[in-house]
């Protein structure tokens, strides 16, 4: 495999700050010779161990774009102990459209890792954060949330792997420490996107990863952002690479697991979606989820939609209409190691 094409502005083993770009090599009709700039900032003092700190890896989850952005304006080379890489729109060409996906390539980068680069503009950002910048990292934060798409009851989460306790036990300590409302584990197999992530290239890497889903709905309230910035400042202080940082105290957190399949319910129609429950509500299993209501045939009665476990309304989708394969909802169940 060729090393990667990108070059950073940055030089990750420099003390202090600095703040810079991620040159991606772009050869298109409208800039032969163009690069893509995506934005890096490196603060480095002391010695104690590197935080990546990446948002934007969905252009359009924008809670963890704007912690990220008010965070690396914030801090100052004193208060570190250790590094911080900040990387706050990952996917550049993503976030600057605020989509999902990158418009240049349709790649979306959380499904992208461990990348290649030779490949797509997403493929190589991923492959130059797997080779390049998560081998520096002791932890890796990136922050998602629902998106365009969906909204999630503010939560933290994280990936158990199995014959791993310690590491396990050193996940939950540090999700907990985020304090958001839910902290929600998926064991290695169930988890979205399995080996794709960033954070299952993380685990590859020797790096503890911690996830979000801070909301969504394609825009940020002013309470998530709260929630968000105080929950990235207790992380980085429980890591000690913020030691002195005043924070306020971690609100309990319920912890939680997406077990299966069956915690996902998905649309059985096209059609106009009617929710029949809120966000946040316990359902069991058998109970109606949703209904689709046919807009060509509007006489047609519509058609119910069932969850398949018990468990907590996690997550719901934001647009009212619906297309077979597209996820409604999923659930949660109380932790049980
Ligand atoms: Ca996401």
């Amino acid at each position: 495999m060729t090393a990667s094409r990108i070059t950073s502005t940055v030089d990750f083993e420099k003390n202090g700050r600095q703040t810079g770009f991620l040159r991606l090599p772009h050869s298109v009709h409208e800039s032969a010779y163009g690069w893509i700039p995506i934005p890096v900032a490196c603060i480095k003092n002391g010695s104690g161990p590197t935080v990546l700190l990446s948002s934007g890896n969905h252009g359009d989850e924008y809670e963890g774009q704007v912690t990220l952005m008010k965070l690396i304006r914030e801090l100052k080379p004193e208060q570190v102990q250790g590094r911080f890489i900040f990387l706050p729109a990952a996917n550049f060409p993503a976030a600057i459209a605020g989509r999902r996906t990158s418009p240049i390539d349709g790649g979306n980068l959380n499904r992208s890792f461990p990348g290649d680069p030779d490949g797509t503009p997403t493929k190589q950002i991923a492959h130059y954060i797997d080779t390049v910048i998560l081998p520096l990292c002791n932890f890796a934060f990136d922050l998602h949330s629902g998106g365009s798409s969906l909204m999630y009851v503010p939560s933290a989460l994280g990936t158990i792997f199995a014959g791993e306790p310690e590491r396990n036990q050193r996940m939950v300590e540090l999700l907990q420490s985020f304090g958001a409302p839910i902290t929600y584990l998926s064991k290695q197999k169930v988890a979205m996107g399995s080996d794709q992530t960033l954070g299952a290239s993380a685990a590859r890497r020797g790096a503890l990863h911690l996830g979000t889903e801070l909301g969504g709905s394609g825009t940020v309230t002013p309470a998530i952002l709260r929630l968000a910035e105080a929950g990235v400042r207790r992380a980085l202080k429980h890591t000690r690479v913020l030691p002195e940082i005043a924070v306020e105290p971690a609100s309990p957190t319920r912890l939680m697991e997406v077990g299966g399949p069956d915690y996902y319910v998905y649309t059985s129609e096209s059609g106009l979606w009617e929710p029949l429950v809120e966000l946040g509500d316990t359902v069991k299993a058998g109970q109606p989820a949703a209904a689709i209501h046919f807009s060509h045939t509007p006489w047609r009665e519509p058609d119910i939609v069932r969850f398949e476990h018990d468990g907590v309304v996690l997550c719901k989708r934001i647009p009212g209409r619906t297309e077979r394969g597209d996820c409604l909802f999923h659930l949660g169940t109380d932790y049980r190691p």
